[in-house]
């Protein structure tokens, strides 16, 4: 397999590519062999104030553009993007371990996502309210909030940005992102897109460092007017209590538990078809995989039997080498956890019926896992796994299906596979969950909401409603004299 270069990743400020002022580093680490391939600036206090200054004056900028000319720079950024995709995908992999194919994927849903929000942010309109008085005209006008302060995660580097920086920059506001350590070559890579599509100084930030120093300095600070963050609920939690006490405005998209409920008249082979690619996906580190599979007791054996023929017909191995359809695990940390989920079943007394181990000893890969068996006191019918392991329990009437469904603080999405009628409408007025997919895959495309109830958060970030987001509202009413 070919080796390719790999850069090294400097702060951006003020369009400009700087190293920390202090010069510090982090290491980053290729999840496939476990060696260090480069290394990524650590931004201090002071790197973060002049990442502050650049985003507010980039704000000024921004905010006064019009809109036509926004959409014009958002979108030759994505021509860029399209244009460097087979490159960015091959950083992607190496600094975060999905296969090839799903890097290039990523990368260009990217930029399918910005044309969108690009196009989108020519549609935010006010609007004209008729007054009680006849001599006043009443407006209601939307503004951008100001500079944004986000928070991305390492299972999807790009689109986790893409989201939230395609909606901050269609409504007008300057955005500083802190993206993950682990993977920041090619959220880098998306951000150089924008400088050289011509968008002007400090309107897009990028920092890297110890990520409670960088939200515990950015969110209080008076430059910042929004905060958004996907990663875990635990942490968002924490994100929202603070952008709390300091009264911004807020989106969190946070964990999920997703269950998949296969009721009695379901396509098996459907079922096992969209949940096997979906689960293993990006090694299932992802928010929305389907984890709790419950499955109606007439179905069991011969979804299961299926089930376990597609893990085993995975691939597993280097997200660079041809022929790999399930890479290593993003980081050692998810190895660990993932080996004490399976541990937590086995001593429940659940049966193992493929994988449920570490692989090699380089690299942080794990088998894909089927669990069967489960109590839902288990620690995997619980706590999101974040891991290339599902969990099978049965039922006899839909009704426990959903309330099991229901059961967990988590609400992100939810899968159910059905022919009739009937159950997807009870499912659909039921089910606690933000997105919900029936007979088919997750299709999170940029025109649908985008987003999580309960615990997994509130706001979204696709459709309208990710717009509103970045948007205040201004009501005027105004009377000649
Ligand atoms: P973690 O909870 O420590 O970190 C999750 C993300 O939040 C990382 O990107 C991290 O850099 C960031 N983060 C952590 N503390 C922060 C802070 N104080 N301020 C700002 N950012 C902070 O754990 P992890 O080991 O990286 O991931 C573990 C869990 O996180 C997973 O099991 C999963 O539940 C969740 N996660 C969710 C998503 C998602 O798409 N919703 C993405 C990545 C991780």
């Amino acid at each position: 397999m070919a080796t390719h270069a790999y850069p090294d990743t400097q702060l951006l400020i003020d369009n400009q590519w700087v190293d920390a002022a202090d010069g510090r580093t982090l290491d980053v680490l290729n999840p496939a062999t476990g060696q260090v391939i480069g290394k990524v600036a650590h931004a201090g206090i002071p790197d973060l104030d002049r990442a502050l200054a650049a985003a507010q004056r980039g704000f000024e900028v921004w905010r006064d553009t019009p809109a036509h000319e926004r959409a014009a720079v958002m979108r030759r950024a994505a021509a860029l993007l399209r244009e460097r995709a087979e490159d960015i995908a091959r950083l992607l992999t190496q600094e975060q371990g999905k296969p090839l194919a799903e890097a290039r994927g990523e990368t260009l849903a990217g930029a399918t996502l910005l044309e969108w929000f690009a196009d989108e942010g020519l549609r935010v309109y006010g609007r004209i309210v008729p007054s009680r008085n006849l001599q006043a005209l009443q407006l209601v006008v939307k503004e951008p909030v100001g500079p944004v302060a986000a928070f991305t995660p390492w299972n999807f580097p790009i689109n986790q940005v893409v989201r939230k920086l395609g909606a901050a920059l269609a409504t007008g506001c300057s955005f500083l992102c802190k993206a993950p350590e682990e993977t920041p070559a090619s959220p880098a890579a998306l951000l150089r897109t924008f400088v050289d599509a011509g968008l002007p100084p400090g309107v897009v930030g990028l920092v890297y460092g110890n990520p409670a120093e960088i939200s515990g300095y950015l969110i209080p600070h008076p430059v910042i007017r929004k905060v958004t963050f996907t990663g875990s609920t635990p942490v968002g939690k924490q994100l929202a209590a603070l952008a709390g006490a300091h009264m911004k405005r807020v989106s969190m998209e946070l964990g999920g538990h997703a269950p998949v409920i296969i009721a009695e008249d379901a396509d098996v082979e459907l079922a096992v078809k969209i949940s096997g690619a979906s689960k293993f996906r990006n090694a299932g580190q992802v928010c929305i995989s389907p984890t709790r599979f419950l499955v109606h007791s007439s179905l069991a054996k011969e979804f299961t039997q299926a089930f376990v023929r597609h893990a085993e017909s995975l691939t597993l191995g280097d997200g660079l080498a041809e022929g790999t359809t399930l890479g290593p695990l993003a980081n050692a940390r998810r190895v660990s956890a993932i080996a004490q989920v399976v541990e937590d079943a086995r001593q429940r007394g659940a049966e193992v019926l493929t994988g449920g181990s570490r692989v090699g000893d380089t690299g942080n890969f794990f088998a894909p896992t089927i669990i069967a068996g489960l109590t839902t006191d288990a620690d995997l019918f619980n706590n999101e796994p974040f891991g290339p392991v599902a969990g099978i329990r049965t039922f006899d009437r839909l009704e426990e299906a959903i309330t099991e469904a229901n059961r967990l603080s988590y609400g992100l999405s939810a899968y159910a596979f059905t022919r009739s009628l009937r159950n997807v409408q009870q499912l659909v007025s039921r089910v606690e969950t933000g997105m919900l997919w029936i007979n088919q895959p997750a299709t999170p495309s940029a025109e649908l909401p985008f987003g999580g109830v309960k615990d997994s958060g509130y706001g979204s970030e696709g459709g309208p409603e990710a717009l509103e987001a970045y948007l205040n509202t201004k009501a005027v009413s105004a009377v000649g004299v």
